[in-house]
Order: structure tokens, then C-alpha cells, then sequence
């Protein structure tokens, strides 16, 4: 691949006139970094299954935590959109980059300042923000996955602490957070968002091993044997699935936008090539079906940024709505895996290497299609949307 021809990231609806000069300057800053340092490594790191932990620090100097949380609190206090366009740039480097990104700004710092008391802002939110500290989220259980109301993990009311017990299972981050923001039930069973230290007696967040997606990013479980937690760990203000399901709302957006950067990639990558590669005494690319594979990604990318824009407007006025969020997240999943398939075909065996970003891509949204709700679970809440009668309980 030629790789003195700098990146051409596709905008065929102009869309760049949508986005002010403050959106255009984060783009850039995040692009350049993620060219800088997370394009030339993370082949390696994906194929050593190590997360570049190095990173953290400098996602943290980029703004890249909680760019929507308040300055006060150690945000930058962007947009929606600028928040998008962070996850998209960063997406376009890999899945576990954004992930980490993701969990920390939507799972982590958004709850904490949308639920946690004046004390628990100021106490965590700025060395969130700084990459000091590493959170993650805890709300998927072995046996809960799609169904988190039926959750296990409980916290029974001691007097002066509350005593969490239960498991977590696929928790992003989970080894190396220093903090985890737990979803778990109390006496009433009603379910109560909190934050659990590391180091805390009882706790424990082995590494799951053997992943083929996201394989540059820490996955495992968190454990709790009789946990202490102090009572001002816990959120006071959310009580019951809303909590996590705010989380998840903030993050799908993330992801709607992220996944527009990885399919941006694929595309850009297999245009190169077909322009290039020579078969038949032509370039690939002046093939009618290799046209057709490159004009149907370009078509798809454009709808998908479209999709993205419109809903980041809808974010910044305060008027989405949980399901305009999951239609975005599945759909723009759905047309980045299947790009990150076709712009593979359109490199041949060439494509099957990691000279190339599209295996790891596409393994990679193996994972983005099913966490954070399914791609099925999406479309039933669509369906819920338009009838009014959930079919997926
Ligand atoms: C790499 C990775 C990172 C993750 N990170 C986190 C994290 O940080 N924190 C966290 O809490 N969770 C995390 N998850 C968990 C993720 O959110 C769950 O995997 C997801 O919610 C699906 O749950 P499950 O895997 O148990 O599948 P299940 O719920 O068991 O679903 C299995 C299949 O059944 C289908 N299904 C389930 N219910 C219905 C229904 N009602 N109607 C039709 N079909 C249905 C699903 O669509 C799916 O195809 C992560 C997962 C992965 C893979």
C-alpha cells in the first residue's frame, strides 16, 4: 500500500459544513494522534492480546475522557457532536481504543456526574478525566447478559457500610480499573449504582483470556466476597435500571459514531489498494464489482454520518430519545462489519494479513455488535418503539 498518500477520510455530503471550526479542531487533534500513536503499534498489540496501557495518560492530556463533563469536574465541556467525532477518530485507530475511551467517559464519569453526591464528583471525576485513574463498568453477569433487571448482585443494608456480594462477567477494563461503578440490588430489591475502590477486602477482577475480538483491550470479570462498601460510595441520586440504562444510552451514541471511523479505514485501505493492485493488465479498481463493493461502502458511510450528525444534534438539544440512540448504534454497527468484510474481499489474500486493518476490524466488531445490547436486542426495541409491545420479554 502506498503509504505516502496521506488519509482520505470519505466525505461525500460535504459534511464537514456541518461541523463548526471547534468540532474540525478536535477531529484533527485526535486524528493526528491516533496516527501518531496508535496506528504504527496496535497491529502488535492486537496480535499480543495487550492492551497499549501506555495510552491512557495521553487519552487523558487529548481530552478524550468526559469531553462533555463540565470543566469544573476536569471535562472540556464540548458538544455531543465533538464528543462523536472523538469516538470516531479513535475508532478508526481500534475497537479497544474507543472502548476504553468510551467506558470511561459514558460508563464512568457520565455517572458519576449525573447520579454521584458533590463529594464523589470532586473525588474521582478529575482524575478520571486526566487519566490518573482507570474506571469500569459493572452491570452484565454470568447468567444476566440482555437481561440485566434479573441481576444477582446484591447489597444488604450493615448499619454504618453495606455489604456488596455477587459477580460480573465481560467488565471492559476490568484488571486494570481502579474503580469500578457497580450495578447491584438492595434489600428492597431496587437496583443502586455505586463505587467500588480496588484494593477493597474481598474483591477480585481476573483477566478473561482467549478473546479473537478486541484483543488489544482488558476484558474480565469483578468479583465480590462480602465487600465492605461505605455508604457514601453509593449514587444518591438514581435509583432502579434507569441508572445503568442512562449509561448505556451515552455510550451507545459513542459507538454510533465510533464504528463510522473503523468502516472509514477499511474503506480508505481498500480504495488504496484497488487503485493500485494490477490484475489483467488493470488496477482492480477499474473493475465493475470492485466498484461496486467500494460505491455500496462509500453509500453506507455516508448514511451512517448522516445518522450520527443528525442524532448528535438531537443529543446537543436535549431532545433524543433512547431508541433514536439504539437505531444508530445498530445500525452503524452493521454497515462497518459488513464493510470491514468487503473492502477484505476487495484486497484478496492480501486482505487476510495484518499489513491491512480489516481482519482486525471486523473481529473487533464482532464484539461492538454485541455489547451494549445486541444487534437483535436493537431491532426489538425499534420494534418495541413502533408498537408499543416489547417482544423481547
Ligand atoms: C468485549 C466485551 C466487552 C464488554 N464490556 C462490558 C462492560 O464493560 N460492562 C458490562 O456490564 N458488560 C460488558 N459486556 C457485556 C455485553 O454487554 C453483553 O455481552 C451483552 O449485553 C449481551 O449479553 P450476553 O453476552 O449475556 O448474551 P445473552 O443475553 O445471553 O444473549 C445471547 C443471544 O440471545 C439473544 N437474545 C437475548 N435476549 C433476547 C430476546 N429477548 N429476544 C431475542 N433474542 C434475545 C441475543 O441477541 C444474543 O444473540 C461486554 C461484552 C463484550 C463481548
Amino acid at each position: 500500500m502506498n503509504s505516502t498518500i496521506p488519509y482520505n477520510p470519505p466525505d461525500h455530503y460535504l459534511m464537514d459544513d456541518l461541523f463548526s471550526d471547534e468540532h474540525k479542531v478536535v477531529r484533527s487533534a485526535v486524528r493526528d494522534w491516533v496516527n501518531r500513536s496508535v496506528k504504527p503499534t496496535i497491529e502488535d498489540y492486537f496480535e499480543k492480546a495487550v492492551f497499549p496501557i501506555h495510552l491512557v495518560k495521553e487519552l487523558g492530556e487529548l481530552g478524550a475522557f468526559g469531553p462533555f463533563i463540565p470543566m469544573k469536574y476536569g471535562g472540556a465541556e464540548l458538544d455531543y457532536i465533538s464528543y462523536g467525532l472523538i469516538m470516531q477518530e479513535l475508532e478508526r485507530g481500534d475497537s479497544g481504543i474507543r472502548s476504553m475511551a468510551s467506558v470511561q467517559t459514558s460508563l464512568v464519569m457520565y455517572p458519576i456526574y449525573a447520579f454521584g453526591s458533590e463529594e464523589q464528583k470532586m473525588k474521582y471525576l478529575p482524575r478520571l478525566a486526566k487519566g490518573e485513574i482507570i474506571g469500569c463498568f459493572g452491570l452484565t453477569e454470568p447468567n444476566h447478559g440482555s437481561d440485566p433487571g434479573s441481576m444477582k448482585t446484591r447489597i444488604k443494608d450493615m448499619g454504618d457500610h453495606y455489604l456488596l456480594n455477587g459477580a460480573k462477567m465481560w467488565i471492559t477494563n476490568s484488571s486494570i480499573a481502579d474503580i469500578a461503578v457497580v450495578w447491584a440490588k438492595d434489600d428492597n430489591n431496587i437496583v443502586r449504582g455505586m463505587i467500588v475502590e480496588k484494593g477493597q477486602e474481598g474483591f477480585t477482577a481476573p483477566e478473561t483470556h482467549g478473546k479473537w475480538s478486541l484483543r488489544a483491550s482488558v476484558t474480565g470479570e469483578l468479583v465480590f466476597d462480602n465487600v465492605q462498601v461505605p455508604k457514601e460510595n453509593v449514587f444518591p441520586n438514581i435509583q432502579g435500571l434507569k441508572g445503568p440504562l442512562m449509561c448505556l444510552s451515552s455510550a451507545r451514541f459513542g459507538i454510533a459514531w465510533g464504528v463510522i471511523g473503523a468502516a472509514m479505514d477499511c474503506y480508505d485501505a481498500a480504495l488504496r489498494y484497488s487503485l493500485e493492485r494490477i490484475q489483467f493488465n488493470k488496477p482492480i479498481a477499474a473493475f465493475q464489482l470492485q466498484q461496486k463493493k467500494l460505491a455500496e461502502a462509500l453509500t453506507e458511510i455516508t448514511k451512517a454520518q448522516l445518522l450520527a450528525w443528525r442524532l448528535g444534534v438531537l443529543c446537543n438539544e436535549g431532545k433524543s430519545t433512547p431508541a433514536q440512540i439504539s437505531m444508530a448504534k445498530r445500525n452503524n454497527v452493521e454497515i462497518a462489519i459488513n464493510i470491514a468484510r468487503d473492502m477484505r474481499q476487495v484486497l484478496g489474500a492480501m486482505g487476510i494479513t495484518n499489513d491491512f486493518p480489516m481482519m482486525r476490524h471486523m473481529m473487533n466488531l464482532e464484539s461492538v455488535i454485541t455489547y451494549e445490547g445486541t444487534h437483535d436486542v436493537h431491532i426489538l426495541i425499534t420494534g418495541h418503539e413502533i408498537t408499543g409491545i416489547p417482544a423481547y420479554k
